[in-house]
């Protein structure tokens, strides 16, 4: 029975991936006691000798002090209980409400306080109540979490499909290791969120589900010494449904291409990972921040959407890369399902950057473009000036282009388009112009590049600002 407790349904996910079913309810009691026997030789190796030394310390897993006689009956309590015809029963399983017969401590259950502490427990009794059932599916939960930075790294789902299929993916590799005569030989991995989000985009049954429902949260826990600790992260569903969505035939390539970015950044300390290579042990700067969305929304666009694509850009201009680009619509995908910005507004965005690029390519002002496109790099209380004096002499600029060759001219910026994008943010997250500015900037650059206009200004992306030359402006202007 599901118990919506994290370390319990992640080794139920575990218990039923084992027999290839799908429903908790199926697992028969002989499958339990065939798993009970697989689970306690699957930990007697090495590998598992030192992973569940974090988890359950001093446990009849790990200690090497423990008599024979005493490690049997200790491991029958833990693995085996459900066996037991128990007379009457002592109290409630915390976690199910089934009869239970045992009080679990830290050695049992992590987290927990050790025998003989009081402390948090009614009338000074001690342990925890754990029927016999859920105290098998504590043992199971690290056959299906993975060893990260030397802690046990487990995802739970509101959809009990995507706990399994991870459960399951981390039970393979685990099996794996099992094998490894030394508990070094395994992968040192770091980084659960990068692993999370790694995770979850390769698993390819998730394909043959409808898109999973609900949130997930990540835990990370060591149960060691005194130092017992856990960390949480949190992915809700609109982020979750996103990533999803990544897989998708539209977005996948770019997203790809954006994830071989993001590895191995830099760290704060200044100390270079290796740039391009998928380790183990390398944070992805794109998986990790999609952590700090829905709120960090405007940074990751401009870390990932607009960097990436003034990369991608500047390579195809060299020659070097197929053009497959879809950075403008994972921004707009973004917008629409992640900050939830309305729909009006997405299209404002994208119809004020199609009549900029409509006035770049009527009137060749590289000036505009390259002063734009630098702004992003501007000190923030300045460049909001500079945008607005920008687009004033853009406009001033078309309708003296426009005069000169006598023909009606729209102006590239109106009034109202102005406020819309860049003034009036109405989503909960401080959204302002700057986001609208990046925005613009990732669908210019899309278009610009399509009508090959790129071409002809190969030297437009150089990342050097151009000498301000008010002269040079004016005199065109003129
Ligand atoms: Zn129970």
């Amino acid at each position: 029975m599901l118990t919506n407790h994290p370390m319990i349904d992640v080794g139920i996910a575990v218990i039923v991936s084992h027999f290839d079913l799908d429903d908790p309810a199926d697992v028969t009691k002989e499958q339990l006691k065939e798993f009970a026997q697989y689970l306690e030789k699957t930990y007697s190796s090495p590998y598992f000798h030192s992973f569940l030394s974090v988890l359950f310390p001093n446990s009849a897993y790990v200690n090497p002090t423990m008599k024979e006689e005493r490690k049997r009956e200790a491991l029958d309590e833990v693995l085996y209980g459900f066996l037991k015809d128990e007379e009457g029963s002592n109290g409630t399983c915390s976690f199910c409400g089934q009869p239970s017969h045992f009080r679990a401590f830290r050695q049992h259950v992590p987290l927990l306080t050790g025998e003989g502490l009081i402390n948090f427990f009614p009338s000074r009794r001690t342990g925890l109540e754990i029927c016999p059932y859920c105290l098998l599916a504590v043992q199971a939960f690290p056959l299906g979490s993975l060893k990260i930075s030397g802690q046990a790294f487990f995802v739970h789902a509101d959809d009990f499909n995507v706990t399994i299929e991870l459960a399951h993916r981390f039970k393979l590799m685990n099996e794996q290791n099992a094998l490894l005569k030394e508990a070094k030989a395994s992968p040192d991995m770091k980084y659960p969120k990068t692993q999370f989000i790694r995770q979850f985009l390769e698993v390819d049954r998730f394909l043959k589900y409808e898109e999973p429902e609900g949130s997930v949260t990540i835990y990370h826990l060591t149960n060691y010494g005194t130092n017992a600790d856990i960390s949480m992260y949190h992915l809700p569903v609109q982020i979750l449904s996103f990533v999803y969505d990544m897989k998708s035939a539209a977005f996948y390539q770019t997203w790809q291409q954006m994830a071989h970015d993001a590895w191995g950044v830099p760290s704060k300390k200044g100390k270079k990972g290796e740039k391009g290579t998928q380790s183990f042990n390398l944070p992805n700067r794109l998986y990790e921040d999609l952590f700090d969305l829905p709120a960090g929304y405007a940074s990751f666009i401009r870390t990932h959407l607009v960097e990436g694509a003034i990369r991608r850009y500047k390579s195809l201009l060299n020659g070097k890369e197929k053009d497959i680009l879809h950075y403008w619509e994972i921004g707009k995908h973004l917008m629409k399902e992640v900050v939830q910005v309305r729909e009006e507004k997405i299209e404002e965005i994208k119809q004020m950057a199609d009549r900029l690029v409509e006035y770049l390519l009527k009137t060749d002002d590289h000036h505009f473009f390259q002063r734009f496109y630098h702004l992003r790099n501007r000190n923030k209380y300045v460049e909001y000036e500079e945008l607005r004096n920008l687009f004033i002499k853009a406009n001033n600029h078309a309708i003296r282009h426009g005069a000169n060759l006598d023909q009606s001219w729209e102006l590239p910026i109106t009034f109202d388009q102005f406020i819309n994008v860049f003034e009036q943010w109405e989503d909960p997250y401080e959204g302002n112009w700057q986001v609208g500015r990046d925005l613009i900037l990732i669908r210019m650059m899309e278009q610009l590049y399509e009508k090959k206009w790129f071409t002809r200004h190969r030297e437009i992306l150089k990342e050097s600002e151009p000498e301000e030359d008010e002269n040079q402006l004016e005199k065109e202007e003129a």
